[in-house]
């Protein structure tokens, strides 16, 4: 079905991700003549496994099926014989976070404060949602406080950005739901997934050259012609202009790549002996240092998991992200600090292995996922909004509701893939 011959492609896609992969397929079922341009060696972009197995493979990219009550990887995963662990209900809420200082419990009254005051920030932005004006999260958040410290970690993990940066329209826009989990890794279940399908590896695309109903595309391996062209790649390589379009992409295009920039969200795991965790130790935590439990002086957010093997998946995002591709050595110190103070030295004696991303450098994302600027969240509609019925857009960052995603990358996708099937003339 799928051809290399230059000539006879109905539609191009750029970009094996997940966005790329979910609207092949769709097309696949058509017979639709089209073919991937990839400009990596491998499937799934953000879907992506560390290249060493310590017992467990290692997400680097996503790792959790988000809104698991409607994420279509759920029965993808299960067409592919694939399990999917799901007892452990929306895994970020305050309810379900380990929250410790200096490695005790924070005291009944302190975590009744902290759970009281999510409440107050969650009720507020619910309010927010249907002003008029969008601004920024961090005007929400009460910086006087003294759990701030904690809110504002927790929100950069999610968002790999500072709240002061980020669109609190955009934000609220995402649902909460149960978190899945893939213990066979994510990214392998997705490479499972795009396997059949013909895909050019190594030719990343340089030019576009578009007119009417025909698109030239230049790449590093050749050049292609069809008649639509889908571009999934990230907004960080679409900024960068690594790929040229002739003539320009219009001028609202180019605002929405600008106002949709992308963050930074780095992964630390590390990997322990066997037994260095206990049962009741698994589970989501956030832990602080300071002088008392009003007093924080700094925090890290992690999971503990003991399946299949004992390991730590720490999350940094924003300024901490960038200095842990810059500085290593300064960020892995200061983790090893808060652990020591957390768990006891013994646990610093337990590490077999470390691993860790660096998202903000990889040459095929420019970062790790999209975030709206204050004001600009509706710039998603326009990054999707096709060009002349010629040019299509997918991927994470043109999926309003659902931005950040697999699921979203899936949704963006298969929609973009049925609108240019709406437009090829029979
Ligand atoms: C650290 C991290 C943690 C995350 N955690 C989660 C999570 O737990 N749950 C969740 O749902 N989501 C998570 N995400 C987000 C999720 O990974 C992305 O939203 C999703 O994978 C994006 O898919 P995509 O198809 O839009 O883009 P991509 O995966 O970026 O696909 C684009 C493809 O285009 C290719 N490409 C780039 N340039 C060119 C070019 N010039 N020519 C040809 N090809 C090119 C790339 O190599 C890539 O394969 C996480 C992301 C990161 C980085």
């Amino acid at each position: 079905m799928l051809t290399d011959n230059n000539l006879n492609h109905e539609v191009i896609i750029v970009g094996a991700g997940i966005a790329g992969i979910a609207a092949s397929k769709i097309l696949t079922k058509r017979d639709i003549p089209h073919i991937i341009l990839e400009a990596s060696n491998r499937m799934g972009g953000r879907a992506r496994k560390a290249p060493d197995h310590f017992g467990s493979w290692f997400d680097l990219g996503c790792s959790y099926l988000h809104q698991g009550e409607i994420n279509p990887f759920v029965e993808i995963s299960q067409s592919l014989n694939t399990s999917v662990k799901r007892d452990m209900g929306d895994l970020f809420t305050l309810e379900n976070t380990k929250l410790l200082i200096n490695g005790i419990c924070f005291s009944n009254k302190a975590r009744k404060s902290i759970i009281e005051e999510d409440q107050i920030f969650k009720d507020k932005l619910s309010k927010a949602k249907y002003s008029p004006r969008d601004k920024a999260l961090s005007y929400y958040l009460d910086m006087d406080s003294p759990y701030f410290p904690i809110f504002s970690n927790l929100l950069i993990g999610l968002n790999g950005v500072e709240p002061n940066l980020v669109s609190l329209k955009d934000f609220v826009s995402v649902k909460e739901g149960q978190d899945f989990i893939i213990e066979s890794g994510l990214a392998n279940l997705i490479e499972k997934w795009g396997s059949n399908l013909a895909v050019k590896f190594g030719s990343a695309v340089k030019e576009v050259s578009w007119t009417g109903n025909r698109v030239h595309v230049k790449t590093t391996n050749g050049e292609f012609n069809s008649k639509k062209l889908l571009i999934t790649v990230s907004n960080g390589i679409l900024s960068s202009n690594q790929i040229k379009f002739l003539p320009e992409l219009p001028k609202y295009k180019a605002a929405a790549i600008r106002n949709l920039p992308m963050a930074t969200l780095n992964k630390v795991c590390l990997c322990f002996r066997d037994r260095t965790f206990q049962k009741n130790q698994e589970g989501w935590y956030v832990v602080c240092g300071g002088d008392s439990e009003t007093l924080i002086s700094s925090v890290l957010s992690f999971e503990i998991r003991r399946s299949p093997k004992n390991h730590m998946i720490i999350f940094l995002g924003g300024k901490e992200a960038n200095e842990l591709e810059l500085s290593p050595k300064k960020v892995l110190r200061r983790i090893r600090l808060m652990l020591s103070n957390t768990f006891g030295n013994d646990v610093l004696e337990s590490i077999t292995k470390l691993i860790t991303s660096t998202w903000s450098l990889d040459e095929y994302s420019l970062g790790s996922y999209s975030y709206a600027l204050p004001g600009k969240n509706k710039d998603r509609d326009l990054l999707k909004k096709n060009i002349k019925d010629t040019l299509f857009f997918a991927g994470e960052a043109t999926e309003k509701n659902h931005y950040g995603t697999c699921h979203g990358a899936y949704f963006s996708g298969v929609s973009a893939a049925n609108e240019i099937i709406s437009k090829l003339k029979p």
